[in-house]
């Protein structure tokens, strides 16, 4: 059983957070410490740790994290413009909460997708 993190009690609303859209599969909130003018999190309800522990039974959510993106985008106001989707995977990837989310950045022109070397 994997163990949980600060986002489940966000998710329950145990401990604050901006949250700007939840329902019955996933939850949005504004990122605690943003890296763009919009910086949402768009996290799945069901604790499912890191890409590396999708299975196919989550497909149907993983799909509606898309549909809320876009979503978001429009209230936000930044789909226009055009904005960036990024699910960051274990260490090499540079994920810090194991609790798979989506990074909505959008609001300014993001930089190249990845540092370079
Ligand atoms: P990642 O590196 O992809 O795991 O991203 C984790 C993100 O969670 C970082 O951008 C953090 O700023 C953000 N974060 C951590 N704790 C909180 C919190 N309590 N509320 C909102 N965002 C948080």
């Amino acid at each position: 059983m994997a163990e949980e993190t600060i986002f489940s009690k966000i998710i329950r609303k145990e401990i604050p957070a901006d949250i700007v859209y939840q329902d019955e599969w996933v939850t949005a909130f504004r990122d605690i410490n943003p890296q763009a003018p919009t910086h949402i999190l768009i996290v799945p309800n069901k604790l499912i740790p890191t890409v590396n522990d999708v299975t196919a039974e989550d497909e149907q959510v993983l799909g509606h994290l898309f549909v809320v993106a876009a979503k978001v985008a429009q209230n936000e106001g930044v789909a226009e413009n055009g904005y960036r989707l990024l699910v960051n995977c274990g260490s090499h990837g540079g994920q810090e909460v194991y609790h798979l989310h989506m990074h909505l950045l959008g609001g300014r022109r993001l930089g190249p997708m990845v540092v370079r070397k």
